[in-house]
């Protein structure tokens, strides 16, 4: 073997975005059932929903501590969702890909576009839901929003849905093994 082949391979991003609804934080779930995949850890200025741990789903935190924060270069990419600030951090995402692994960020599509622009280098992935009456009928079953919630977030669903065209991959999540094995295929992990 030669001293090349011998040196871990660099990392791969895999950024996966979605309508709220979607799926996708299922698909990332058991994207990250494979160990050679890290989740990026957001920073957040929303508050935790039931369930959510501090430092693996976000890093909660203060508006003042993420503004010292995107003042410090500390993030990748910033964005404001529903009046809440969320940010990928930097200095892990470097690390990870440094160590070869597919270091995948969940977030949304300004986030995702913003990286795109910037040509920072990876797969970029965009998971539909197969309509949106399934859509909407998901997220009154997750019960975790209220209607006028609901609404909010199907018509920025919309609005993510017509720029689904400038990621490199659409994933349609009309059934999810099939779904997360697409998008294992896209990286390379099968
Ligand atoms: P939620 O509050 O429901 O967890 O997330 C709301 C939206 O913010 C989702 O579309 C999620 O993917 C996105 N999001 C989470 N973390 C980040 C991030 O670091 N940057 C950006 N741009 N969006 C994020």
């Amino acid at each position: 073997m030669t001293e090349r082949q011998a040196t871990v391979k660099p990392g791969k991003m895999l950024v996966i975005s979605g309508p709220s609804g979607s799926g996708k934080t299922t698909i990332c779930k058991q994207l990250l059932q494979d160990p050679r995949v890290q989740f990026s850890v957001s920073a957040t200025t929303r508050a935790p929903r039931p369930g959510e741990v501090d430092g693996r789903d976000y890093h909660f935190t203060s508006k003042e501590r993420f503004r010292e924060m995107i003042a410090q270069g500390a993030f990748i990419e910033h964005a404001e969702v529903f009046g809440n600030l969320y940010g990928t951090p930097r200095a892990p995402m470097e690390e990870a890909l440094k160590q070869g692994r597919v270091y995948l960020l969940e977030i949304d599509v300004q986030g995702a576009l913003q990286l795109k622009e910037l040509g920072v280098p990876g797969v970029y992935v965009f998971i539909a839901p197969p309509d949106f009456d399934e859509l909407r009928r998901r997220l009154v079953d997750r019960r975790t929003d209220a209607p006028d919630v609901i609404e909010r977030r199907l018509r920025k669903s919309e609005d993510e849905f017509r720029e689904r065209h400038r990621y490199d991959h659409i994933v349609i999540n009309d059934e999810l093994g099939r779904a997360v094995g697409e998008v294992r295929r896209l990286v390379g992990l099968d």
